[in-house]
């Protein structure tokens, strides 16, 4: 507004002679105050846009029920480690349907809030977890031995068991875990890990199974 308050000073300044103060107060400190604080709101505007940019995307790769990272996260992080020699883990809980039908569907929840919390906690630049589906998460891990992720595995195996199932039942997970070779098409590389986790689930659930 100050900003065009000026320029309409200037343009009436053709229409009939004014004085000098008022084309150097008017005129010219109006329009330079109205191009200030103009520079100074867009500035206020973008700084506004850009963190609520920031917020959206972090919410939007986030899982809300157990602010894991979700399957978009999986996805995008697994397509930019193309080419390296990752390790991944497919863990999906053991008749989850029958804890919803038994307990309910809160019961479920606490069961998946839980195990998020204690994925969660394994995340480093190395181990990379996230909830990929209803009652499945994936962990890439990024950087250690063949022998380290069988001992992580394991771990996250005995781990979920500390979890109670409506405060008395132990929970019970399967693991799928496959090393990527060198090269190997994403999707066969998770279709291989798929894989090993129904070998897990057929071999009588509750442990972890290598793939070929
Ligand atoms: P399996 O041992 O072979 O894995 O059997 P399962 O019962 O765990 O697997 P199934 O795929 O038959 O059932 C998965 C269930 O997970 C079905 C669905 O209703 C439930 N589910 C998916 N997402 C959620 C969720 O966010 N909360 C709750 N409470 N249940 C969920
Ligand atoms: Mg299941
Ligand atoms: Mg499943």
């Amino acid at each position: 507004l100050l900003w065009i308050a000026g320029g309409t000073f200037d343009l009436m300044d053709e229409i009939f002679h004014q004085p000098r103060w008022m084309g150097y107060y008017c005129e010219d400190l109006l329009r330079l105050s109205g191009m200030l604080l103009s520079a100074v709101g867009v500035y206020k505007i973008i700084e506004r846009i850009n963190l609520l940019y920031v917020d959206a995307r972090s919410q939007s790769l986030k899982d809300e029920l157990t602010q894991l990272p979700n399957r978009r996260f999986f996805i995008d992080t697994i397509r930019e480690k193309e080419g390296r020699r990752l390790a991944l883990m497919i863990v999906d809980i053991d008749y989850f349907k029958k804890i919803n039908d038994t307990w309910g569907h809160l019961v479920g929840d606490e069961v998946l809030f839980a195990l998020g919390k204690q994925l969660a906690k394994l995340t480093s630049d190395k181990v990379l977890p996230s909830r990929i589906g209803g009652e499945e998460f994936a962990i890439i891990v990024d950087g250690l031995s063949a022998q380290e992720v069988d001992e992580l595995a394991q771990s996250i195996l005995q781990n979920a068991r500390a979890i109670l199932i409506n405060h008395d039942n132990p929970l019970s997970i399967s693991i799928g875990v496959g090393l990527r070779h060198k090269d190997e098409p994403q999707n066969l590389f998770i279709k291989k890990v798929d894989d090993a986790l129904y070998k897990a689930k057929n071999n009588g659930r509750g442990r972890v199974e290598w793939a070929a």
